[in-house]
């Protein structure tokens, strides 16, 4: 059955908005036509009218939806040394409350009017979640050991994890954890690898400020909880520079690149990351950093400088919720100036496009099944998010 939707106003992503817009779609989700109204829209037959903005599907570019069941466990604000041992305290737990917390996790994504995730995974333990999903996973394997001598049997790993995948029919890339936590020998493995099928990267970056203090001296206390935890941190050679400008070079020049968290880049970090990176995206999360570090990146300079952004979640061990939307309302709090347009365009089409999703996601476009979602108990006339703003998946 056809159906024609519209609203106040329709934001197509490519293009201006449209008062009064209308999206003509077939029973599949495709789109057939997009138009503005003429006229009165009451003559229009089964039109569908809706009180607020229509934007595409969301895709939330940074999940780890295998940790769920951690949500509400970890305190706030302890900073990311003190998340990160409480995450490996509390990792262990059946399989089936895992299963269960990621499977209600992923629902609720489809709720929020999420359509694509750009999901970590550590193990397989979430992959049938992600085949029965309405959503569309690309999942990062991620891999990380301080010890040199690993690298080979860990990458070996997320090989045997990829092809898994692959007879799922979904899609996936090996990506380094962090800066912190692969040597060179483990780059140099995801690298080639990463060259060779060209696949997505995606890494943590800058989610602390001693991660920079640990490339810059091997001191700061993500060098001291490692120290105390008997690492040897050997393996990681020490740059006398922040943590991107040293491990950026360790990845391909070409390859979609997905940094993540950004917490603490500054304005010379971008300006090295966006001359090496030629499909550079930042990722941000900015709930996940408040309840982490309970600091925001300085997303008006990300902006300012013409950078390519994205939204994430991160997991439901640092969120109260995963909704792109609530991310959106997030930054807009903090950083009013930025324009509603640019939020919602880093929410859909950017974060399509890192995931090699925008000939499907992503934008009002014919032809396209982007999904469609209505933004609705928003402040219209002045185009600004409310805290009572509120998503609906029409489509
Ligand atoms: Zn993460």
């Amino acid at each position: 059955m056809i159906r024609k939707i519209a609203a106040h106003y329709l934001y197509p992503i490519h293009d201006k908005p449209i008062k009064n817009g209308i999206i003509t779609i077939d029973e599949t989700g495709k789109i057939l036509d997009i138009s503005q109204s003429s006229g009165s829209m009451d003559r229009i037959a089964g039109l569908e009218f809706y009180s607020g903005i229509l934007v595409p599907g969301l895709i939330n570019t940074h999940c780890h939806l295998e940790i769920s069941h951690l949500k509400s466990m970890i305190p706030m604000h302890t900073g990311l040394t003190g998340f990160i041992s409480q995450i490996n305290r509390s990792r262990q737990a059946d399989a089936e409350s895992i299963t269960r917390a990621a499977r209600r996790a992923d629902i609720s994504m489809h709720y929020n009017g999420i359509v694509a995730v750009g999901d970590i995974s550590n193990n397989d333990i979430s992959f049938e979640i992600k085949k029965e999903s309405k959503l569309n996973y690309h999942s990062f394997l991620e891999i990380f050991s301080l010890n040199p001598a690993l690298a080979q049997e860990k990458f070996n790993q997320a090989i045997v994890l990829e092809n898994k995948l692959k007879h799922l029919n979904l899609t996936s890339s090996i990506v380094p954890h962090a800066p912190y936590s692969v040597t060179p020998e483990m780059f140099k493995l995801i690298s080639s690898h990463t060259s060779v099928n060209k696949k997505i990267i995606s890494i943590h970056n800058q989610e602390t400020k001693s991660e920079n203090d640990f490339y810059r001296s091997k001191s700061g206390e993500l060098a001291n909880l490692f120290k105390s935890a008997g690492f040897d941190l050997d393996g990681i050679p020490s740059t006398g520079k922040n943590s991107l400008e040293s491990i950026m070079v360790r990845l391909p020049k070409s390859a979609k690149t997905i940094l993540v968290h950004n917490t603490f880049t500054d304005k010379q970090d971008i300006e090295q990351a966006s001359g090496y990176f030629k499909n550079l995206y930042w990722a941000m999360c900015p709930n996940a950093n408040l309840y982490i570090e309970n600091k925001l990146p300085d997303i008006p300079l990300f902006y300012k400088m013409g950078q390519k952004i994205t939204l994430g979640t991160d997991s439901l061990a640092s969120n109260q919720q995963l909704s792109i939307l609530e991310e959106m309302k997030t930054i807009h709090q903090f950083f009013p100036q930025i324009p509603i347009n640019e939020l919602i365009k880093w929410a859909t089409l950017n974060g399509a496009e890192a995931l090699n999703l925008s000939s499907k996601f992503g934008s009002f476009e014919i032809g396209k099944t982007p999904g469609i979602n209505l933004i609705h108990h928003i402040d219209i006339q002045n185009f600004k998010l409310k805290p009572e703003t509120q998503i609906k998946r029409l489509n």
